[in-house]
């Protein structure tokens, strides 16, 4: 199972980091083995001082694919959550000045956290999907899939030009502006419209 996400997809969130908004779509990958498995067990990394959250629409793939063409990607996708691509942004941003890969930034043990699993109907309007990022109660981010500047079906088709798609791929589609830092007993929830996908604590 892989996991690809995409950086700067929201124009606003490009701007709030001071990065230039891209011509084609960001990729970085994470390994299985970021994926939080039990969502009690969130610990605040030993190596950051700036640990960032990042809340995202996280998509599963359902079909194996390749060089998939951008009008039936969607056929490639059946399930939708919210997730977050926790970033280590001090030791990102020392990687980014030194013009070195981010791994250690963003693919961490436990960086990739996936809410509840919601089947998307064929029939779903995806370039309309709202999202709330709450932390302790408060909202912070506040996203809408139509602020992306690639759709998912271009994420899909773009990604499948280098990487073969499989069933139970995951794909985080980009965060809106709002990411800031957290600190140890901070609670995150993630709001799919008006439905409560993920309920986190940082311990
Ligand atoms: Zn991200």
């Amino acid at each position: 199972m892989n996991i690809f996400c995409i950086g700067r997809n929201y124009v606003e969130h490009a701007k709030e980091l001071g990065n230039e908004v891209p011509e084609e779509p960001v990729i970085f990958i994470k390994p299985h083995t970021s994926l939080l498995k039990d969502s009690s067990s969130f610990y605040y990394p030993s190596f950051t001082k700036d640990l960032h959250y990042e809340c995202e629409l996280v998509l599963k793939i359902c079909k194996q694919g390749k060089n998939i063409d951008e009008n039936e990607a969607r056929g490639y996708y059946d399930q939708i959550t919210l997730g977050i691509d926790f970033t280590a942004r001090d030791v990102q941003n020392e990687l980014k000045t030194k013009g070195l890969p981010w791994e250690k930034a963003k693919a961490w043990d436990d960086a990739a956290v996936v809410g509840r699993w919601k089947s998307l109907a064929v029939d779903t309007d995806c370039e309309n999907i709202g999202f709330t990022m709450i932390k302790n109660g408060q909202p912070v981010q506040k996203g809408n899939s139509a602020q992306m500047i690639n759709s998912f079906d271009k994420i899909i088709s773009h990604i499948s030009i280098y990487f073969s798609l499989h069933p139970g791929d995951l794909i985080f589609t980009g965060t809106p502006a709002g990411v800031g830092s957290c600190v140890v007993g901070d609670v995150f929830e993630g709001l799919y419209e008006n439905e409560s996908l993920f309920n986190l604590k940082v311990n």
